[in-house]
């Protein structure tokens, strides 16, 4: 580097000239860059299933890579009357101070004291930074010319660049609560973008280029470096692209593996389990494994030494399973283990044996060693069975009320355990329903453009005390064919009309509330009773109830079907027809029922849009509901593909599944309906 012009007299200054748009260009690509950093910076900040290290590390990506590229933006708007170019190298070694600056300055900036001095730290840093990665470039520079600094020019472009990057970090750190504000955003990506370019456009008014021939300046003469103008462009557009795409990937990977994985096993969860159930067909043999009295050592010892159990236990499935198995953590205390491929049910029954005689063994947790009570319940099928069939087997294995947790394999009898297991439900009902061991929980139903609710499903839940979570799908039928499922319903509707009530009292907006109503059920004339005895008790517009009922349930008994949906209807309670598409409907028979909504089965919303017989026959079933003038209400919706799909019909159909939200309790609902008005308006 050099700060005087030669001694000599026959030294030619040359003058240079900028294009205009480039330099506009340059400016726009430092702030899009500070912009993505800052973006990145925003999830270090949030708790994040990635470490706050990785953001650190893309914000700083980000942001040296658009100060280099801005740079040599910068430098191909800059045209002198000789030729220029770069020696690579160093051009690309001139990233490296631009990226550790960056990484520094955002560890400081982000640091949770907000102290001032750790600001003031984070601009100086940034501040060498970018001028060293400007010197650095200018130093790659190779042409028929010399140059010299004005020496303070020179000191005064490193001295804006720390001021201007202290007040952008200032602003980013002060302010970092209102960043999802994208005004606010944008301003401070606006400040950074100028600390960059006003850095390299200061810096560039320092340096005097000379040559000791003459040179003609003529206009023909100046040429601007194209390659290179492309070159960064091309790094700095494609680096802010790239990283904006990987950060929705991420999004995406991060969603999928918070809804369908188990945080501390790292294996599938409930949630994948069921998917799985519908789509991965037959199966040869399913196992549960059931450690019992898990809060036994969670009351005590905590919930640590819990996770390290369950870490044991982990450890010991994964040594002991072949690869072809699958492994889920279904619940706390569950394992569901799938047996696929071709192999023979002896074979997977050795594997389960030589794991339960490896859990007998004391296992090392926190710093004891611990005798963990279980069982494994095991289904088997010869002529491979649905999943589903295998594990509600399992299940009711696991219900047996003589089943002793002492690390036995427990195989699955039809007469032993399916009688058990309803024997029990039906016995403990009515004390579960007087003790609240059941509840209602909803689940709503949203228009997949203006994102507004529309309604909300009422489903029952069973917190069983022996059992555990029960799901409906195991004990609604059970009640149905032991004639129970009446009082149940008349439980629900009373639950039902009494949480609207208490909406209602405080003040929460009022959505329109569906109850299943079991088969048998539809055509009884004292579900009418029920119904306007509750409503009138509740003081409630009927207008706020809609029946669900099964398909199957109405094409057993059409004729009554029709009159009790009439009688319903002209009460003013809606009516919906449930679960579409699973039974054998006939469609004559359903235009003659005065239904106002279908519910379509979520079984056919799997691997859609990719599955294409799926996606048509959604397509198909929407279309024709809506020339029959039905509401359309798809269930079972997970993904954003799916709803895109949704989006892009010409009539758009309700959306009631996870993808929105899950079935909540009354309490939890309110409070996911305050928090998403705020987040709406
Ligand atoms: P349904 O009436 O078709 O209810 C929809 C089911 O789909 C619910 O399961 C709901 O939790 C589930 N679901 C919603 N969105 C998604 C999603 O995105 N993915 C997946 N995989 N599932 C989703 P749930 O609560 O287990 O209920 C199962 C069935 O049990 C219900 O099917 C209904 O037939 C019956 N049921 C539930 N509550 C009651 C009730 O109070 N009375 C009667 N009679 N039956 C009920
Ligand atoms: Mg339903
Ligand atoms: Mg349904």
């Amino acid at each position: 580097m050099k700060f005087s012009l030669p001694d000599t007299e026959t030294i030619y200054l040359l003058e240079g000239e900028y294009s205009l748009w480039i330099v506009l260009l340059s400016v726009v690509i430092a702030c899009c860059a500070s912009f993505t950093a800052l973006s990145m910076n925003q999830r270090m900040q949030q708790t994040s299933f990635f470490s706050r290290n990785f953001w650190l590390i893309l914000a700083s990506v980000a942001m040296g890579l658009g100060i280099w590229s801005m740079h040599f933006i910068g430098m191909s708007a800059f045209m002198i009357p000789v030729s220029m170019s770069y020696n690579i190298p160093m051009t690309v070694l001139s990233i490296v101070p631009a990226v550790f600056a960056s990484y520094l300055a955002f560890y400081f900036a982000n640091k949770r004291s907000v102290a001032h001095w750790s600001n003031l730290i984070a601009g100086i840093i940034m501040g060498l930074g970018i001028s060293a990665m400007h010197y650095i470039g200018m130093d790659a520079m190779i042409m028929d010319a010399d140059y010299v600094y004005r020496p303070w020019i020179f000191l005064a472009s490193i001295g804006i660049a720390i001021v201007v990057s202290y007040v952008a970090l200032f602003i980013f750190s002060r302010l970092q609560k209102y960043m999802g504000n994208l005004l606010i955003k944008i301003g401070t990506s606006v400040v950074m973008g100028l600390a960059i370019t006003s850095m390299h456009y200061t810096g560039m008014a320092a340096v005097m280029f000379y040559s000791y021939v003459p040179v003609s300046s003529h206009s023909h003469n100046m040429h601007m470096d194209m390659p290179l103008l492309i070159i960064s462009i091309t790094t700095g557009i494609a680096i802010l692209l790239l990283l904006s795409g990987l950060t929705s990937l991420l999004d995406r990977y991060v969603d999928y593996r918070l809804n369908y994985f188990d945080s501390l096993t790292r294996f599938p969860n409930q949630r994948q389990f069921e998917k799985d159930q519908l789509t991965i067909g037959e199966v040869k043999s399913l196992a549960v494994l059931h450690i019992h009295n898990m809060e036994k050592w969670t009351n005590a010892q905590g919930y640590v030494f819990g996770d390290s159990i369950i870490e044991a236990i982990r450890d010991l499935i994964q040594l002991h399973l072949p690869a072809d198995t699958k492994v889920y953590r279904i619940e706390g205390n569950r394992f569901a283990i799938l047996f696929l491929g071709e192999k023979k049910i002896d074979k997977s029954k050795e594997v389960l044996e030589k794991l339960m005689s490896a859990m007998k063994r004391p296992m090392k947790a926190g710093n004891h060693h611990v005798l963990i009570d279980m069982v494994c319940a095991v289904s088997h099928s010869d002529e491979s069975q649905e999943a589903r069939e295998l594990f509600s087997q399992g299940m009711a294995v696991l219900q047996h009320p003589d089943l002793a947790y002492n690390h036995a394999l427990v195989e699955y009898d039809p007469v032993i355990h399916t009688y058990s297991l309803e024997r029990q439900l039906i016995r403990d009902i009515d004390k579960g329903l007087k003790e609240n061991e059941l509840f209602v929980v909803y689940q709503p139903k949203i228009h997949p453009v203006t994102r507004e609710i529309e309604g909300m499903e009422a489903l029952l839940r069973w917190g069983h005390p022996e059992h555990g979570m029960i799901s409906p799908g195991v004990f609604i039928p059970i009640l149905e064919a032991n004639g129970k499922i009446f009082d149940v319903t008349d439980w629900v509707i009373e639950k039902v009309c009494r949480q609207i009530f208490q909406w209602q009292q405080v003040g929460m907006p009022l959505h329109q509330v569906s109850i299943n109503i079991p088969g048998p059920y539809v055509t009884s004339p004292s579900l009418l009773g029920v119904l306007n005895y509750t409503i009138s008790k509740y003081k409630i517009d009927s207008r706020l109830i809609e029946l669900e009922v099964t398909e199957t349930s109405v094409i057993n008994d059409i004729e009554n079907a029709i009159i009790a949906v009439r009688n319903f209807r002209d009460l003013g309670f809606s009516v919906a027809l449930d679960d579409f598409g699973t039974g054998l409907s006939s469609l004559s028979y359903l235009r003659q029922l005065p239904i106002a909504t279908i519910k379509i089965d979520k079984s056919f919303v799997a691997g859609v849009p990719e599955n294409e017989k799926n996606s048509s026959v959604l397509r198909a079933i929407i279309t024709l509901c809506d020339s029959l003038n039905l509401k359309v209400v798809i269930e079972g919706i997970e993904t954003r593909e799916q709803v895109e799909f949704v989006n892009s019909m010409s009539e758009n159909p309700l959306i009631q599944g996870y993808y929105f939200s899950q079935p909540r309790t009354a309490h939890d609902i309110m409070i996911w309906m305050k928090e998403r008005e705020v987040l709406v308006h």
